[in-house]
C-alpha cells in the first residue's frame, strides 16, 4: 500500500499527524460528516456555537452531557495505538481536531489538541478554568461564582488559541512527512496545516475511506479506514 514512499517514510526524522474525528471512528465516536455522520442526525451548527450556546445553554449541554458519556467509555483503537507505536522509530507529533483525549489514552506523548478538550471546562466570566469525567446532572452547570460553565472547545465560528496554533504551525512547517488521517479537511485553520508542510517539501500521505477536497493535493491517498491503514504504514518501519 506504501510501495511508493516506503523509502522516505523509513528515512523520516519528523512525521506529524493530522488527526480528525474519522480517526476515532472505529472507537465508536462519531463523526460529524462522512457516513453515519453526526451531520446527518444533528444540525450540529445548531448546537456546536457560541450562539447556538448562548440562546440556549442548556440544550447544548445536553448534547455535550451525552457525547462525553461516549468519549468517557471509548478505548483507543489499532489506529491511535500504531501512531504512538511509530515513536519508537521517529519523531511524531499529532496535531488533532479531536476533542476525545484518545490519542493521550493511547499513549502518545506530544498532542496538539487544537479544538480543546471534552474533558475541559470552563467559566463563561470569570477565570476558572477545570477538569471533570462525571457527567452533569443539573444542567447548565454553575461555576462557583455563579455564572454558566462551558466546555473549554473551540466551537465553529471561535479562533484557536493564538500560541497552540503558532505552535502546530512550527511543527507542519518542519515535517518531513505528514499524514492527514480521518479528517474531512474542512474545518478552518487546521486544513491549512498540509499547505506548512508542503512549504518543507513534506510528502503527504492522507488516509480516508472517502476522497476530501485536498486529495489532488495528495502526494498519497489511501482510501482505507485509519484502524487498518495505520498499522501498516508502522510496519514500513519494521522492515
Ligand atoms: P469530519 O466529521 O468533518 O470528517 C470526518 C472524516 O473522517 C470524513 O472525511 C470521513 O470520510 C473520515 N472517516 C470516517 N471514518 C473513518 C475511519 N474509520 N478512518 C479514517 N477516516 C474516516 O471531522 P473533522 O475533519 O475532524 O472536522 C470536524 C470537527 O469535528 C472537528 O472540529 C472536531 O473537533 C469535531 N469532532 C470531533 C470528534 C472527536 O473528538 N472524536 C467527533 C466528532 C467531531
Amino acid at each position: 500500500m506504501f510501495e511508493s514512499i516506503s523509502k522516505r517514510l523509513r528515512e523520516s526524522r519528523k512525521i506529524v499527524f493530522v488527526t480528525g474525528a474519522g480517526i476515532s471512528q472505529e472507537s465508536g465516536i462519531p463523526t460529524f460528516r462522512g457516513k453515519d455522520g453526526l451531520w446527518r442526525s444533528n444540525d450540529v451548527m445548531k448546537l456546536a456555537t457560541i450562539d447556538a450556546f448562548n440562546d440556549n445553554p442548556k440544550l447544548v449541554w445536553e448534547w455535550y452531557n451525552e457525547r462525553r458519556k461516549n468519549v468517557f467509555s471509548a478505548e483507543p483503537n489499532l489506529g491511535h495505538k500504531a501512531i504512538t507505536e511509530l515513536e519508537k522509530y521517529s519523531k511524531v507529533v499529532v496535531l488533532t481536531q479531536n476533542i476525545d483525549g484518545l490519542h493521550q489514552k493511547a499513549g502518545s506523548s506530544q498532542v496538539l489538541e487544537l479544538h480543546g478538550s471534552i474533558v475541559k471546562i470552563k467559566c463563561t466570566v470569570c477565570n476558572y478554568k477545570g477538569e471533570t469525567f462525571t457527567e452533569f446532572l443539573d444542567i447548565p452547570p454553575l461555576c462557583a461564582c455563579g455564572n454558566i460553565l462551558r466546555p473549554e472547545v473551540v466551537w465553529f465560528g471561535e479562533g484557536l488559541p493564538q500560541d497552540l496554533w503558532q505552535e502546530a504551525i512550527v511543527h507542519a512547517n518542519s515535517c518531513d512527512v505528514m499524514v492527514i488521517a480521518g479528517t474531512s479537511l474542512v474545518v478552518s485553520p487546521a486544513n491549512t496545516l498540509p499547505i506548512y508542510a508542503k512549504q518543507n517539501n513534506a510528502i503527504l500521505v492522507e488516509i480516508n475511506p472517502d476522497e476530501t477536497i485536498m486529495t489532488s493535493n495528495m502526494d498519497l491517498s489511501i482510501r482505507s479506514t485509519s484502524a487498518i491503514a495505520l498499522p501498516e504504514l508502522v510496519s514500513i518501519f519494521k522492515q
